[in-house]
C-alpha cells in the first residue's frame, strides 16, 4: 500500500465537499486531497439519454432503494454528488428550523448578520449563504421559463387558492434543455462541478476521483482517539471521464484533519465499517428521505412537460401547518415509466400519452425516526437502507395526496393517478375520474410495493448536537469519540432541513470552512 500525506483530506465532493474544498484552500494554506468515489464526468460528457446517465452518475448505477427494495433512495455519485444530478431548485436555509436546533443545545450558525460566531470574524449563516448564493448564481427564473408543466400546477393552485411561487434556481444562462438530471452539458447548472471544485483545483487542491474511502484511520494519544487518515482504493478511470490524478490502486493517506462529506447514507455507512466508536447506537439512526408522492394528470392537450426548465414554481401554502410542499417537476420517459402506475401494457398505453401528461408531486418533511436507519452491511458491502413512513408522517402525506389530486382536476386533468396499486374505497387502483374523488386518496395506506414513493433528500443519519446519548457529533462537526475527525453533509443535520437541502448544506459547509481555517491550530494545521 501506498502512502500519500496531506493536511486535510476531504471524502465526497458534493454540496458539502465541494464547498469545503474551495473555502479551506481559499482561506488556508493547507495542503488539501479532495477523494471521490464517483467519476469526473464534465459537460463533453453528458449526452442527455437518460439510461447513460443515471449509470455513470447516480449512486448503485441509479438503482439504490431502501432494504426492501420498495423506495428509491437516489444520490449522486460522482464529482459534484448531487448537484451534478440535481434540479436545481434552491432554498436557504430556514431560520426558524435552525433555532429549533439551537433551542435543543446546536450552538453557533447564528443568523444575525454582525455576529462573529467562536470568535471569527464575521463567522454568520447570512454571510456564508451570501457567498455560496453568489458563486451558485441563486435567482428567480424569469416568465418565460416557466414550461406548460409548472404553469398548469400554477393554475390548478390559483384556482383553489393555494399559494404557489417561483422557486430559485442555481443556474446561469440556461437554455431550457430539460436534462438537469442527466448532467447539464451546457455548464449552465451552477453546482460544485463548476464552482466551487475548479475553484479549488486552481488553487492547488487535489481532485482524485474514482477513489473509494474504505476507511478511517485512527490512534491512540493519551484518553483520545485522534484521526490520523484514510485508506482510498482508486479504481480504472471509466471511458468518458476526465483523468484522475492517481493510478489504480490503494493508498493510505494520512491527514491532520480527515472531513466526511459522502452524504447521508455514504458517512454513516463509512463510519460504521471504520468501527468509529459508537456507544448509544446513534450511528445511522434517524434518517430523513423528504419521501415525495409523484401526481400525474392527462390533459386534454399537449404539454410536453419535459421540455424546458423541468421546475419552476412550487408550493409552500402546508409547509408550516403539515409539512409538506408541492413541488412542480417532471421526468423523462425512464424515470416517468417507472413512477406512471400499471404495468405491461396498463403502463405503456399511459406512457403513449406522455406528451399529454403533466403533474407534480408532495415532498413530506418527515420526522426523524430512530427506527428509519442506515446500517452497513459487510456481506453485501454496501448500506442497508430501513425505511418505513410514521403513522404520523403518512396521515400528512394522505392529506397531500387528496390535495394533490384536486390540484390536478383544477388544472384541467381528464383523468388522474397516483402511482399506486391500491384499492380506495370504491376505486380498484388510484385512478381518478374526476375532482370527487379525489377524497378516497385520503385511504391510501402506503403499502410497499404497492404505492410508488421517492427520495431524493436522505438526511440526519449522522447529527450535531450535545448530547453524545443523541447525537453523534457536536456543533462543529467533530465526532464526539474522535479528535481531527469532522463531518460536514446532510448527514449533520439533526433533523430536516425543512426543505429541499443543497443551499443549507453548501452553507453549513461554507461556513465550517470558514470555523475551521479561523481555528486551524484546533487541528494542528
Ligand atoms: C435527482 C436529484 C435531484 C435533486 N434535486 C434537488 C434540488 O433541486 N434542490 C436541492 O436542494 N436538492 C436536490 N437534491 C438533493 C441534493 O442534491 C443533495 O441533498 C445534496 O447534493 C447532498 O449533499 P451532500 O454533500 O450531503 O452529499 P452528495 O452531494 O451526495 O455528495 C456526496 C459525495 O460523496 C461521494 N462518496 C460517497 N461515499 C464515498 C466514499 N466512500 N469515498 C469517497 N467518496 C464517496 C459520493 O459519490 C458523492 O459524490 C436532489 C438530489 C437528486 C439525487
Ligand atoms: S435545463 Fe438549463 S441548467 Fe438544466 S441541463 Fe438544461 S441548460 Fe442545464
Amino acid at each position: 500500500m501506498q502512502t500519500l500525506d496531506a493536511d486535510i483530506v476531504i471524502l465526497g465532493s458534493g454540496a458539502a465537499g465541494g464547498t469545503l474544498a474551495a473555502t479551506l484552500s481559499e482561506l488556508t494554506g493547507a495542503r488539501i486531497l479532495l477523494v471521490e468515489r464517483g467519476g469526473h464526468f464534465g459537460r463533453e460528457f453528458f449526452n442527455q439519454l437518460e439510461w447513460d446517465m443515471s449509470q455513470a452518475l447516480y449512486a448503485e448505477k441509479g438503482t439504490r432503494s431502501t432494504a426492501d427494495g420498495a423506495i428509491p433512495v437516489r444520490g449522486g455519485e460522482c464529482v459534484g454528488g448531487g448537484t451534478t444530478v440535481n434540479v436545481a431548485l434552491s432554498f436557504n436555509p430556514i431560520e426558524r428550523i435552525w433555532r429549533g436546533w439551537q433551542g435543543s443545545g446546536l450552538e453557533g450558525f447564528s443568523f444575525d448578520a454582525a455576529a462573529s460566531d467562536y470568535g471569527i470574524d464575521h463567522l454568520n449563516v447570512p454571510r456564508c449563504l451570501a457567498e455560496v448564493r453568489g458563486r451558485t448564481n441563486v435567482h428567480f427564473p424569469a416568465d418565460s421559463e416557466v414550461n406548460r408543466n409548472n404553469a398548469r400546477f400554477a393554475k390548478g393552485c390559483a384556482a383553489l387558492g393555494i399559494r404557489a411561487s417561483r422557486f430559485e434556481l442555481n443556474m446561469r444562462g440556461c437554455i431550457g434543455c430539460g436534462f438537469c438530471s442527466s448532467g447539464c452539458a451546457y455548464d449552465a447548472k451552477r453546482g460544485t462541478l463548476v464552482t466551487f471544485i475548479p475553484d479549488a483545483i486552481e488553487r492547488g487542491v487535489r481532485l482524485v476521483h474514482h477513489a473509494y474511502a474504505e476507511r478511517v484511520e485512527y490512534e491512540s494519544r493519551g484518553a483520545s482517539l485522534v484521526a490520523t487518515g484514510v485508506v482510498v482504493t482508486v479504481r480504472p478511470t471509466q471511458p468518458g471521464s476526465r483523468p484522475n490524478s492517481l493510478e489504480p490502486g490503494t493508498y493510505r493517506i494520512r491527514a491532520k484533519l480527515v472531513i466526511v462529506s459522502a452524504g447521508a447514507i455514504e458517512t454513516p455507512a463509512l463510519l460504521l465499517r471504520s468501527k468509529h466508536p459508537d456507544p448509544y447506537e446513534r450511528l445511522g439512526r434517524g434518517l430523513v428521505l423528504h419521501t415525495s408522492l409523484p401526481f400525474i394528470g392527462r390533459a386534454p392537450s399537449e404539454v410536453a412537460g419535459h421540455q424546458g426548465v423541468e421546475g419552476t414554481m412550487y408550493s409552500d401554502h402546508f409547509a408550516e401547518s403539515d409539512g409538506f410542499f408541492f413541488e412542480c417537476l417532471f421526468g423523462h420517459p425512464l424515470y416517468g415509466a417507472a413512477v406512471l402506475p400499471g404495468f405491461g401494457r396498463e403502463n405503456f398505453d399511459l406512457m403513449l400519452s406522455f406528451r399529454r401528461l403533466f403533474g407534480f408531486g408532495a415532498m413530506l418533511v418527515d420526522e426523524s425516526a430512530d427506527d428509519n436507519r442506515v446500517e452497513w452491511d459487510a456481506l453485501a458491502g454496501k448500506p442497508r437502507i430501513v425505511y418505513r413512513l410514521t403513522a404520523s408522517d403518512a396521515v400528512r402525506l394522505r392529506k397531500a395526496a387528496r390535495i394533490g389530486m384536486e390540484v390536478l382536476f383544477a388544472a384541467g386533468a381528464e383523468e388522474a393517478w397516483i402511482a399506486s396499486e391500491e384499492p380506495l374505497g370504491p376505486l380498484p387502483t388510484a385512478h381518478f375520474r374526476d375532482a370527487s374523488e379525489a377524497k378516497y386518496a385520503e385511504l391510501l395506506r402506503f403499502t410497499p410495493h404497492r404505492t410508488t414513493i421517492t427520495s431524493a433528500h436522505a438526511q440526519a443519519t449522522t447529527k450535531m448536537g450535545t448530547d453524545p446519548r443523541r447525537s453523534t457529533l457536536n456543533s462543529r462537526g467533530e465526532t464526539h469519540a474522535v479528535r481531527n475527525l469532522v463531518v460536514c453533509d446532510s448527514s449533520a443535520f439533526p433533523a430536516s432541513c425543512g426543505a429541499n437541502p443543497m443551499i443549507s448544506i453548501m452553507t453549513m459547509a461554507r461556513y465550517q470552512g470558514r470555523r475551521i481555517a479561523g481555528e486551524a491550530a484546533r487541528y494542528g494545521l
